[in-house]
């Protein structure tokens, strides 16, 4: 029978042993109780010798004692030691692992009738483990990402020695170059890069080659001869402090090359129209403010472009265009359709002036509308141009008054205000009174000047929205708008006779000037133009027939 020797375990295994040692009695190969444990068992467990004489179903959750008990009896069955690996909490929380070794103790007839446990704590190992495997699986990641990096990268990627010969090339080589990168390999990568730019190629590989990055720009000819517009970096690979290899990446810029000279060009091309242009041009932001206006804002409109930068458009257009300028510019944007419209621009010391603007509305290459580019031209002289036009359609060119047509105009327009009024108005035609005797006697140009003064003389007679014109020859009319009763109109007729009867002089001829007056009364709401110039006919038909320089109403 094997005994424990208390005092020896005491010294040896209490004081001397960092590892932790538990000794437990195997009752009938079943149970496992417990006998002893050192110093260190308890401080690592926590248990304490209350747990001496108790079984490790006591001790332990059924779970745990399931997992211990199936190692004792390993070495019950199997009378020889059993190592296992365990991993616990200790009483500070941390994770601890350890190496366990059970070996059996025998009486003399060679039965297990103890085990004893000795608990090598391998945490520190086993940290060792795990950050060798996490450094293992982070290389193992790093290499794999390095790879599809290398494999899958869109620029092409050389690997080249020293000596500057393709060892090795990715997928994308075919891409900028048109060569398998297989096809490249031995052969030097400096036969690849266009004739100017081998000189300066190769003095970057060569400070490479000294360990530093290089990155420059040029061209390479790929496999059809045709020339390829490249970043070309090279990046030294660096172990032990030795260049041993050169990675060469070529990034094929040629597009974006195209585009910014694209760019480049039209921005030019619209800077050199812009500021030559005797145009004015604009350029507005997504908000509708001024980003850009041309030189000739100060020779057209006598503004430094200063005063126009960071405002709206609308700044110093005339209070009457602005919302109208506005709609269009909001329209053509929603539309993405040029807009033109004629305003009146604020010019620093002529007052308003005629403009035309037109607008082109410029959207990115996801439609979002960016700016509006806007050309104002000075459109005055052509403004005063078509209004003297429409003068001389309505005016007559020897007494400026209005003609038969401005007549015609208003008349219809008077008479639409009757329909919708019901006022009354009146037409006075008048002829002068044997007119051709002037001309016979005095000459045409005499005759002339006496239809101008008439039309003088008439004018003054009038009120603001009484009008006079001649109809041609020596006829006249008068529209009279708000004179229906023929008082009034006799008021303005006699008026007239009275202002006919001052002397005439004219380049020293003293004459004396009468006219006829034919006036009808409009009330008749459905009446015409053309009945109301015959009845006044009618009427100035019989003022001479009753002698001239008289009036007759109808
Ligand atoms: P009456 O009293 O009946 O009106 O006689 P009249 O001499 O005025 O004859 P009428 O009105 O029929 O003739 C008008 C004349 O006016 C005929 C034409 O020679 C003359 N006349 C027409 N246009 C012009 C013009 O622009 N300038 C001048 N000087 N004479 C014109
Ligand atoms: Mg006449």
């Amino acid at each position: 029978m094997f005994e424990i020797k208390g005092d020896l375990l005491n010294s040896v295994l209490m004081e001397g042993i960092k590892e932790s040692v538990f000794i437990v009695k195997v009752i009938n190969d079943l149970e496992f109780v417990y006998v002893y444990m050192n110093r260190a068992a308890m401080e690592k467990t926590g248990l304490t010798r209350n747990v001496i004489g108790q079984s490790i179903q006591d001790v332990y959750t059924a779970e745990r004692a399931d997992f211990l008990i199936e190692q004792y009896k390993k070495v019950v069955i199997s009378l020889e030691s059993v190592t296992y690996e365990d991993s616990n909490t200790s009483l500070l929380g941390e994770m601890y692992y350890s190496e366990i070794t059970l070996s059996p103790l025998f009486d003399e007839s060679n039965k297990c009738t103890h085990i004893v446990a000795l608990v090598h704590d391998v945490t520190e190992k086993k940290w060792g483990e795990f950050e060798l495997k996490s450094y293992w699986d982070s290389l193992l990641e790093s290499k794999q990402r390095y790879r599809s990096l290398y494999e899958f990268n869109e620029d092409a990627i050389f690997s080249i020695n020293r000596n500057g010969e393709i060892i090795k090339g990715n997928a994308a080589v075919q891409d900028v170059t048109g060569y398998d990168a297989n096809s490249l390999i031995d052969s030097n990568f400096i036969s690849l890069v266009a004739v100017e730019h081998i000189n300066t190629t190769m003095d970057s590989f060569n400070r490479a080659v000294e360990g530093k990055n290089q990155h420059i720009n040029i061209a390479i000819t790929n496999k059809s001869g045709n020339r390829v517009e490249v970043i070309a970096k090279f990046t030294p690979t660096i172990v032990n402090g030795d260049v041993v290899g050169i990675y060469w990446i070529l990034k094929d810029v040629t597009e974006q090359l195209m585009i910014l000279k694209m760019y480049q060009e039209s921005e030019q091309r619209f800077r050199i129209i812009a500021e030559n242009s005797q145009d004015l041009i604009t350029m507005l932001d997504e908000k509708g403010k001024i980003i850009y206006v041309s030189p000739s804002y100060k020779t057209v409109l006598g503004f430094n472009k200063e005063e126009y930068l960071g405002k709206y458009f609308f700044h110093n257009i005339h209070l009457e265009h602005k919302d109208q300028l506005w709609e269009s510019v909001l329209l053509s944007i929603k539309s993405e359709k040029s807009w033109k419209l004629q305003v009146l621009n604020k010019h620093k010391t002529k007052g308003w002036i005629w403009c035309e603007l037109s607008g082109t509305p410029v959207f990115d290459s996801k439609s979002q509308f960016i700016h509006m580019v806007c050309v104002t031209r000075d459109i005055h002289l052509q403004k005063e141009y078509e209004m003297k036009l429409k003068h001389i359609a309505f005016h007559d060119s020897l007494t400026n008054l209005p003609n038969r047509r401005l007549f015609k105009e208003k008349l219809t327009h008077t008479l639409s205000e009757l329909r919708k009024n019901k006022k009354g108005f009146s037409v006075i035609i008048m002829d002068i009174d044997h007119f051709k005797s002037i001309n016979d006697e005095m000459g045409h140009d005499i005759g002339d000047e006496v239809l101008v003064e008439f039309s003088k003389r008439v004018s003054k007679c009038l009120q603001d929205d009484e009008m006079v014109s001649r109809l041609g020859g020596d006829e006249f009319t008068v529209l009279l708008p708000n004179r229906q009763s023929e008082n009034d109109v006799a008021a303005m007729a006699e008026e007239i006779r009275r202002t006919m009867d001052k002397p005439w002089n004219i380049h020293d001829h003293e004459f004396k000037i009468t006219t006829s007056m034919g006036i009808a009364i409009v009330s008749d709401k459905y009446t015409t133009e053309s009945s109301i110039l015959k009845t006044a006919d009618i009427a100035l038909y019989e003022a001479k027939r009753a002698g001239r320089n008289t009036y007759r109403i109808k």
